[in-house]
């Protein structure tokens, strides 16, 4: 990669409640390695700030270990390091017990989530730590945002600037809305949905200072060259090949029959948001003209989870070995799905900018879309 900046080196540091892969629910998580990765090649100093969560997937962080301890909101919170795909990230361990929970999300997190933040510009305070630019995203660490400008800008951390960036405005819209009046800039994560958000009451006062960049993938950690859970690695030269190997991978791993028809692949939150009714529907369409489809996805709502299990048991039923749908959430399976799979169907009914349709394009596999957000393409579009 190339490592000469154009600008001064500045320091960044992102507080975000997720990362690929240690903690990772969806494209935010993918985002703040992609975006922190991105803009270390680039010559500047970047770190992450992040929950110590009991859940974390240790085994991708290097070199972990406890630096210090401060005490602060009544409870001591002792700082962990590490790196996480060559990134350096902070782990703030409260022993109150506040990220011992077994989860990301669900569980008091505003107030969890709230105490992060503060403990986190805390952290830069009290260890002299002085970033040019402070980045949070949605509203799970906006809290960042009005904290920094109303309590530490006039206590210790004059320097910094804050970029408070919006990846689903459908969540925690007061907070979005209160960030956005204190951050100095704000991004969100596609030119389009960036104009289809702007006449929305948190954005439309502050849309001077709103800007919006279309997300990308890290070809390096999505590269079907370079990838441990495809069976042969494969670029243009010998995509058919790769991608044939790894359809028969997959048929064989799901108990799918091994055949040459059109094979649709799903990843996916299981939400509204993603058009489940079009997925439902899209899943009959091609079982009945013969395709072979493939659904990974989960539900954060148990009534929808439930919902999809009936209906993996009736089409496993009825269209034995040709349908699989597998309810939950896996990361190896997700890379066979991408390289194996003929098409991608991302239905969304609205999308900020979906990162699906980018990996599938990746991987050699067609997306299918709606034309909404950051998956729709203007042609003008910076
Ligand atoms: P969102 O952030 O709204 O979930 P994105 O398209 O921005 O949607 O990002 C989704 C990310 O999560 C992609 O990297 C996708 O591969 C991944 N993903 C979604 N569901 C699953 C699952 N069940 N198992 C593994 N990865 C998943």
């Amino acid at each position: 990669s190339d490592s000469t900046a154009k600008e001064p080196p500045m320091h960044i540091v992102h507080i975000a409640v997720e990362m690929a892969p240690i903690a990772k629910v969806g494209g935010l998580g993918d985002v703040v390695t992609s975006l922190s990765r991105a803009i270390q090649d680039l010559g500047h100093k970047v770190e992450v700030i992040f929950p110590k969560y009991d859940c974390l997937n240790l085994s991708n962080v290097k070199d972990l270990h406890c630096r210090q301890s401060f005490t602060w909101g009544g409870t001591e919170i002792k700082v962990w390091f590490g790196k996480v795909e060559g990134i350096s990230v902070y782990f703030l361990e409260p022993q109150n017990g506040m990220f011992w929970v077994g989860c990301v999300y669900g569980k008091n997190d505003e107030s969890r989530f709230g105490f992060f933040c503060h403990s986190a510009l805390e952290f830069l305070l009290q260890s002299g730590s002085s970033p040019d630019i402070i980045h949070c995203h949605d509203w799970s660490s906006a809290p960042v945002a009005w904290l920094y400008k109303q309590q530490y800008v006039h206590n210790g951390l004059p320097n910094g600037r804050v970029v408070f960036t919006i990846h689903n405005l459908e969540f925690g819209v007061h907070h979005i809305g209160k960030a956005m009046a204190h951050c100095d800039k704000a991004t969100t994560v596609s030119y389009t949905y960036s104009k289809e958000v702007s006449g929305h009451g948190s954005i439309a006062p502050h849309y001077f200072k709103f800007h919006g960049i279309r997300n990308g993938i890290d070809s390096d950690i999505w590269d079907p060259y370079n990838d441990n859970f495809i069976p042969v690695h494969y670029t243009s030269e010998n995509v058919v090949e790769g991608k044939s190997s790894a359809k028969r991978a997959l048929q064989e791993k799901l108990g799918l029959h091994q055949t040459d028809s059109p094979l649709v692949g799903i990843i996916s939150r299981l939400t509204a948001q993603k058009g489940i009714h079009l997925i439902k529907h899209a899943i009959y369409r091609t079982l009945e003209r013969n395709g072979q489809v493939v659904l990974l996805g989960s539900a954060p709502d148990h009534r929808i989870q439930g919902d999809f299990s009936n209906l993996a048991a009736k089409l496993h039923g009825e269209f034995d070995g040709r349908v699989k749908l597998c309810l939950t959430y896996d990361e190896p399976l997700s890379h066979l799905i991408y390289a194996g799979a003929d098409f991608i169907l991302v239905p969304s009914i609205f999308e900020p900018c979906g990162l699906t349709q980018l990996t599938a394009m990746r991987y050699g596999s067609i997306p299918i879309v709606r034309k909404t957000g950051g998956i729709y393409i203007f042609l003008t579009s910076p």
